[in-house]
C-alpha cells in the first residue's frame, strides 16, 4: 500500500505525499480488474474494430477508413478505447492488442477486397502506440501479419502520432524505413499537438498528415486559427504531404476546408465510427451528396 501511495507521488510530480486512501484503493482494484479482464478478452477475440470514413474532399469520394478499437465486453457493452488503453500501456497489453489490430484490419481488408466486384479496395489506416513501435521484432511482424492476411501492403497504413514520431527510440528505428520499402505507409496523427515541425518531420518517411481536432475547432473561429491550418496545409503540400483535418463536426469547417485545399475531412459531420458492413455501404452511397460538401 505504501509502495502505490509512493508511486502515485511520483506520477503526480513528485516532491510530495500522498496517503493510502479508500479511493486508491478502489482505483489500483479497479484497474487491476480491467487488466485481467482485458487479458482474457485478447485471448476470448473481444476487441473489435469500428471503421470511421475519410472522406476526399475534391470529390465526395471515400476510399479509406480509420479502424478505430472497441471492446465488446461482456456485461458491460461496447468500451471505447480511452476507458482501457491507459492500462493496456501500462501493463505492456498494448503490444498484443496491437498485432491483434492489425491483424483485424488486415482480415477485414482482405474480406472487402473478396467483395469488390471491380477490384476497388479501401485503404485501412491502423493506429500504432509508441510502445508498440518501440518493439523489437515491430517491422519484422508487421509484414509477417500483411503476407499471411493476403494483401497488398499498400491497401494499409499506419498512424504514429507527433509525439511518437518524435521520440528518439523511433527515430534513430530502422523500421520505419524497412516498412516503408516493403510498402507501407506512414502518417502524422494529432499534428500540432506536439510541438515539432514538419522540416523535422520531413526527415520521415510519412505520406499524410492529420491536424488535430483542437486546431480544427480554431478553424474560421480566429484569424490565427485559420492561418494556422492554412499553413499546415501548405506546407504539407509543399513537402509532398496529404493533409487530413480530424474532428470536423460542422459545414462551415467543411467548407473552409474546402477552400484552403485540405485534402481529406474526417468527422462526426459525415459520419462517426461504423460496423464493417455500414462503412461499405456508406462507401457505396451516392458521393454526390457528399461533393463539394458545404457549397
Ligand atoms: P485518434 O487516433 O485521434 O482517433 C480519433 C478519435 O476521434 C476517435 O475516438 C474518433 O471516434 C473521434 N472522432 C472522430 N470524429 C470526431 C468528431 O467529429 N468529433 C469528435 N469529438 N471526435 C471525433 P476513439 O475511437 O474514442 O479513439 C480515441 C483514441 O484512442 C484514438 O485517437 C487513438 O489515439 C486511440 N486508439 C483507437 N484505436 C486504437 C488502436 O487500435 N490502437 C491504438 N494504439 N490506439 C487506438
Ligand atoms: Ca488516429
Ligand atoms: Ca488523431
Amino acid at each position: 500500500q505504501a509502495d502505490s501511495a509512493a508511486y502515485r507521488a511520483k506520477a503526480r510530480g513528485r516532491n510530495r505525499y500522498e496517503v493510502f486512501d479508500e479511493e486508491l484503493r478502489s482505483t489500483i482494484s479497479r484497474r487491476l480488474e480491467t487488466e485481467q479482464a482485458l487479458r482474457r478478452a485478447i485471448d476470448e477475440r473481444e476487441l473489435i474494430l469500428a471503421y470511421q470514413p475519410i472522406v476526399e474532399t475534391a470529390t465526395g469520394r471515400v476510399r479509406r477508413f480509420e479502424a478505430l478499437l472497441r471492446w465488446d465486453r461482456p456485461g458491460h457493452g461496447i468500451v471505447m478505447p480511452g476507458e482501457f488503453l491507459d492500462v493496456a500501456e501500462d501493463r505492456d497489453l498494448i503490444i498484443p492488442i496491437g498485432y491483434q489490430v492489425l491483424e483485424l484490419a488486415c482480415a477485414q481488408v482482405r474480406a472487402w477486397r473478396n467483395a469488390a466486384p471491380d477490384g476497388t479496395t479501401p485503404h485501412v489506416a491502423v493506429n500504432v502506440s509508441a510502445r508498440q513501435f518501440a518493439h523489437p521484432d515491430f517491422a519484422e511482424r508487421v509484414e509477417a501479419i500483411v503476407n499471411d492476411a493476403h494483401i497488398d501492403p499498400s491497401w494499409i497504413s499506419l498512424e504514429l502520432t507527433e509525439t511518437t514520431l518524435m521520440d528518439d527510440m523511433v527515430a534513430t528505428s530502422s523500421a520505419l524505413r524497412r516498412l516503408r520499402d516493403f510498402g507501407i505507409s506512414f502518417a502524422i496523427d494529432d499534428f500540432g499537438t506536439g510541438f515539432s515541425s514538419l522540416s523535422y518531420l520531413r526527415r520521415m518517411p510519412v505520406s499524410v498528415v492529420k491536424i488535430d481536432r483542437s486546431f480544427v475547432l480554431e478553424l474560421g473561429e480566429t484569424q490565427a486559427g485559420t492561418a494556422i491550418v492554412a499553413s499546415v496545409i501548405q506546407l504539407a503540400h509543399a513537402l509532398g504531404m496529404r493533409v487530413v483535418a480530424e474532428g470536423v463536426e460542422n459545414a462551415e469547417r467543411v467548407a473552409a476546408l474546402v477552400t484552403l485545399g485540405c485534402d481529406y475531412i474526417q468527422g462526426f459531420y459525415f459520419a462517426p465510427s461504423l460496423t464493417p458492413a455500414a462503412a461499405l455501404q456508406y462507401m457505396h452511397e451516392d458521393q454526390r451528396s457528399r461533393a463539394r460538401p458545404g457549397l
